[in-house]
């Protein structure tokens, strides 16, 4: 049986009624780009949140999370932040944002099961926001247009569903990101949402920042994504986070660009002189990393895994050089994943300041190298390493 459904059953003392499911994913390639309009590849992985859940004939949502073990219960018309079950911020920012589109939402019993390692750069926040959205739309159906205009619909019958069209999943991160940005506070990217949402199996997602556009292509077959996870999560990350980013638009601006997205490899160097040292080091990273993904592209398109692992590389050491969003744990994470022969690229993943760093190895020898990064880093830091292998999978549904 489903973990969800299992939990539903057991706190509710019923079965559920319909289930939903997103998955976690992971940056491949195109680091700190969302921001500046540019170019990313994403995975969606075999890492799932599956929201259980059923109507109620009252005014109340009460949700459980296998999780965490306080339950959140509240109405639907006075959805607040409760300090005391945290968790359930997230769902509740959903449902304040349909609320907000109209939703004529009633009460429901939800019970939450995930498969996503919290804060280990796969993005179970986004999961949760996305799993939630899709079960109220199977309990409570609508639909969303491109505009985000929001139309409730009458109550589907047996298990027909009409499928989400590119524009309504578009619609659907916008609102997921509204729930995170203004209810849990958290200013996060479309970028999470939308690889959970238009992921494809066996497929990388190429996501087009500035216009939103997205397109998918082969991952390498032959090749298993390993996500590491250092252990540390240095402070101040939102600080550096934030100066990177002013950084990105004040270099931007220096250059007379709208966004860092418009400036090419060549007309950085040629116009060196007009930034300041750090914006210079912020571009050369962000111009890279936008040339890489596009290079990237055609070499997973040409079938040459091992030409698209050096960008991975490459990507690391412009972190750790350039951006200076690396860390001493990260970097020996990827100088262990180099020494090993099954390992044809590693980067860091995500925001960086600590995290996780992506490796992608030869199938077969897997384990080997899972093995070989946790001994290493244990020797070298004195520190735990956690790993997870990955499977490139479908969208949530
Ligand atoms: P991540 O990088 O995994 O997205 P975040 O800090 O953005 O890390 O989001 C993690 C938060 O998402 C958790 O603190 C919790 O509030 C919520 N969350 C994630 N997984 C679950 C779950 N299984 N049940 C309830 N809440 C969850
Ligand atoms: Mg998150």
């Amino acid at each position: 049986m489903i973990e969800a459904a299992r939990a539903f059953q057991q706190h509710f003392g019923s079965p559920p009624l319909r289930l939903a499911r997103a998955p976690g994913r992971v940056e491949l390639l195109g680091n700190h780009t969302d921001y500046n309009q540019g170019l990313v590849m994403a995975l969606a992985v075999d890492k799932f949140i599956t929201v259980a859940g059923a109507p109620r004939a009252d005014d109340t949502v009460e949700m459980v999370s296998t999780a965490f073990p306080t339950p959140a219960r509240f109405s639907p018309d006075r959805l607040e932040r409760d300090p005391t079950v945290p968790w359930a911020d997230y769902p509740k920012g959903v449902l304040a944002q349909l609320r907000e589109h109209g939703l004529a939402l009633r009460g429901f019993n939800a019970a939450i099961h995930s498969t996503i390692p919290l804060g280990a750069g796969l993005s179970s926040s986004a999961a949760l926001l996305v799993a939630t959205a899709l079960l109220v739309r199977k309990l409570y159906p609508y639909t969303l247009d491109a505009t985000g205009r929001l139309v409730s619909l009458p109550p589907f019958s047996g298990e027909e569903r009409p499928a989400l069209d590119a524009a309504e999943k578009l619609a659907l991160a916008r609102l997921c990101q509204a729930a995170e940005n203004r209810f849990v506070g958290v200013n996060c990217g479309l970028l999470d949402p939308i690889s959970s949402l238009f992921g494809r199996a066996r497929q990388v997602i190429l996501i087009d920042c500035r216009d939103l556009a997205v397109d998918w292509t082969p991952f390498a077959p032959g090749f298993t994504v390993v996500v590491a996870h250092s252990g540390v999560r240095h402070a101040l990350v939102a600080g550096e986070y934030n100066d990177r980013r002013a950084t990105c638009e004040a270099a931007a601006a220096a250059l007379g660009v709208a966004a860092l997205r418009e400036v090419s490899p060549e007309l950085l160097e040629a116009k060196r002189s007009l930034l300041t040292p750090h914006q210079y080091e912020c571009a050369v990273h962000v111009v890279g990393e936008n040339d890489r993904v596009r290079r990237g592209a055609t070499l997973l398109r040409a079938g040459d895994f091992d030409r698209f692992g050096q960008l991975l590389w490459q990507s690391h050491a412009s972190s750790r050089d350039y951006f200076h969003n690396s860390c001493p744990e990260l970097d020996t994470l990827v100088e262990l994943a180099r020494q090993h022969p099954a390992c044809v690229g590693a980067r860091l993943t995500g925001g960086g300041f600590g995290g996780a760093t992506l490796n992608l190895v030869r199938n077969g020898a897997v384990e080997d190298f899972r093995a070989h990064l946790a001994a290493g880093y244990r020797s070298r830091t004195g520190r735990t390493m956690e790993s997870w292998v990955c499977h490139v999978v479908d969208g949530a549904a």
